[in-house]
């Protein structure tokens, strides 16, 4: 089964293409990747994905239903969660606050509300706080519940961002350079933390420029150069493809 698909995807900046005309499948199930260099569009294409910038033009459609015209919070509540290329975790708060801040495209209130009720949603919603623990069970991060979020290592906070977007239990997690920064046993450790994920149910794609973390992790990789999709295949078969060769890994 298809889980995510986009056609024709597009989208232009006075003067230039970001992501241009970009066909892509991404089964369910699995880790998926998408590289390129630097400015080949892989974040714009994951604005796209997750509604935070309309497209120029083109479709996505999500577990059968077109998301295209969905804002971001209405394509999170149909099982889409993401994390951005840098932190962004609300240092003033804990731990499991920032985490149950991850359910609140799921409930009626605005992040503010929750924000400014956090007293009462505890008493209120023990199930959001189970499931937050939970979460935060899962990046391994749970005696650090009661921390400040900025009080936590680089690595931590970027384990947390996960927890935050792995709350609601999404179909599909996107992951935007979730190893920049990190040392080889965060990295180490990041790799096993989605591989994890990956058994919990959940479909990844990430964006990651750390070759030998997508090559070891990844079911499919699919290639961006100037905004365009020039390869999707196995890592294997991306290794030895000619064009992304020249364009992004370089002579051997
Ligand atoms: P990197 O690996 O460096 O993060 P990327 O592959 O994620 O790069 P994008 O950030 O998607 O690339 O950028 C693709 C192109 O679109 C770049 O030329 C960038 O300058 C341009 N671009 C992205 N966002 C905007 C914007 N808001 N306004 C104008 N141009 C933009």
């Amino acid at each position: 089964m298809i889980l995510l698909q986009t056609a024709g995807l597009t989208r232009r900046y006075a003067g230039l293409v970001a992501v241009d005309a970009v066909d892509m499948d991404i089964p369910a199930g699995g880790i998926h990747a998408v590289i390129g260099p630097n400015g080949a569009g892989k974040t714009t294409l994951f604005n796209l994905i997750s509604g935070v910038v309309p497209p120029s033009a083109g479709t996505i459609r999500f577990a059968g239903s077109a998301v295209t015209s969905l804002l971001p919070h209405e394509r999170a509540r149909l099982g889409i969660a993401r994390t951005f290329q840098n932190i962004r975790v609300f240092g003033a708060m804990t731990v499991l606050e920032n985490v149950l801040t991850g359910l609140h495209a799921h409930l009626s209130a605005t992040l503010p509300e929750i924000v400014a009720r956090l007293g009462r949603f505890r008493r209120e919603e023990r199930a959001a706080v189970d499931r937050a623990k939970d979460a935060l069970a899962l990046v391994g991060l749970s005696a650090r519940a009661d921390a400040r979020a900025a009080a936590l290592s680089y690595g931590d906070q970027r384990r947390l961002e996960i927890a935050r977007a792995m709350v609601a239990e999404p179909r599909l997690l996107l992951l935007d350079e979730p190893a920049a920064g990190m040392n080889p046993a965060e990295t180490e450790a990041l790799a096993a933390l989605v591989r994890r994920i990956r058994g919990f149910g959940t479909t990844v794609l990430l964006v990651e420029h750390d070759m030998g973390f997508v090559m070891d992790l990844s079911d499919t990789v699919t290639v961006l150069n100037f905004g365009r999709r020039i390869f999707q295949g196995t890592p294997a078969e991306v290794r030895r493809e000619p064009a992304v060769i020249e364009a992004y890994l370089g002579p051997k």
